[in-house]
């Protein structure tokens, strides 16, 4: 995640025929400089018109649905909250918490035997990507 580049990401990009247009890499860097936050479209049409103010706030979501056709980006709901947005190269799922909203990222083989399981018993394929699981995490319930 953190280690990747723009580049990097561009050479994704390319790889799946996409152009490196000025604002895709924009968003593409807004989305790198935001780490492991997950930002929702505003936040990433606010921050690229800080370093691109003449990029229009609708190019910037056209941008984000391409790239999200791409295969480069990926949008993820998270509870009660409008959908945010990360760079789909680091597949991991989310856990959300009801209490303060903290976000924990979970590698894919976290849910290996759950999805395994789900699919024997009941051929259910799940995709686990495209909704946070919600809960309460260890800080809000007070254990540790
Ligand atoms: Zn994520
Ligand atoms: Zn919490
Ligand atoms: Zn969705």
């Amino acid at each position: 995640m953190a280690a990747a580049g723009t580049d990097e990401i561009v050479g994704l990009l390319r790889a799946r025929g996409g152009r490196a247009t000025p604002t895709r890499r924009a968003v593409i860097t807004a989305l790198l400089h935001a780490g492991d936050r997950h930002l929702g479209a505003e936040e990433i049409a606010r921050e690229v018109r800080e370093a691109k103010p003449s990029v229009a706030e609708s190019t910037i979501y056209r941008t984000l649905a391409t790239l999200e056709d791409l295969g480069v980006v990926a949008h993820v709901h998270m509870g009660h909250g409008p959908s945010t947005y990360h760079l789909a190269q680091a597949a991991h799922r989310h856990l959300v918490c009801d209490g303060c909203g903290a976000v924990i990222e979970v590698p894919d083989a976290e849910f290996a035997d759950l999805e395994q399981r789900l699919n024997e018993r009941y051929g259910f394929k799940l995709s686990g990507h495209h909704f946070a699981l919600a809960g309460v995490c260890r800080a809000c319930r007070g254990a540790d």
